[in-house]
């Protein structure tokens, strides 16, 4: 590794550092916020925020489309509560902080299923690793914050802090990993047209 990249990895690791401290204070305000009100929705928000940071801006060096990589992990981390508006049926903050457990799309199920659909979108880029950081942050967290439906709908999983701790490093050691193997490139498609010759 020349030291250009080896300085990219160590500024990465400092920020994701920094995010770290960071989410831990939002987390404790989150803690703090009464359940259902704005505050405690926007603070959710931040830690979901900041906990893709954490797991995506280390392996995010080692990959070859760094923006769209970033977007599509944080994006993805941040937008899955949307499923809350849709199964609440409502705008209203307070109904979707307040129902009785997470929708079934907080699931490993829906998880993969994204990260197909992003490849088939976007192929060769490796985006389907971007999603499994940007989803499985936000799985891991919920998953000590009240639990998800992560094998089923009906069964909704709690994990200790501990244990969730140590998967998000795992997830950040693997994705780190998987982001540095090479990328088999696309065969590129001859088309035979077929010469008019009258034309
Ligand atoms: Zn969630």
């Amino acid at each position: 590794m020349n030291s250009t990249r080896q300085l990219v990895h160590l500024r990465s690791l400092f920020v994701a550092s920094v995010a770290l401290i960071a989410t831990t204070i939002a987390h404790r305000g989150w803690k703090r916020q009464p359940r259902g009100t704005t505050g405690h929705g926007m603070l959710d928000l931040v830690c979901h925020f900041g906990t893709a940071c954490v797991v995506t801006l280390p392996v995010l060096p080692n990959t070859r489309h760094q923006r769209e990589f970033g977007l599509v992990a944080i994006g993805s981390a941040v937008t899955l509560d949307l499923d809350h508006v849709l199964a609440a049926r409502s705008l209203e903050v307070n109904s979707w902080m307040t129902m009785p457990s997470r929708p079934p799309t907080h699931s490993l199920g829906a998880m993969l299923a994204l990260a197909w659909a992003v490849e088939r979108m976007a192929p060769g880029k490796r985006l389907w690793l971007a999603v499994l950081l940007g989803i499985g942050s936000h799985l891991l967290r919920d998953l000590a914050t009240g639990g998800a439906p992560l094998w089923h709908p009906r069964r909704v999983i709690t994990w200790p802090v501990p244990a969730v701790f140590a998967s998000l490093t795992l997830l950040t050691v693997a994705g780190w990993f998987l982001a540095g193997m090479p990328i088999r490139e696309q065969p590129l498609r001859i088309r035979h047209r077929r010469i008019n010759p009258g034309s």
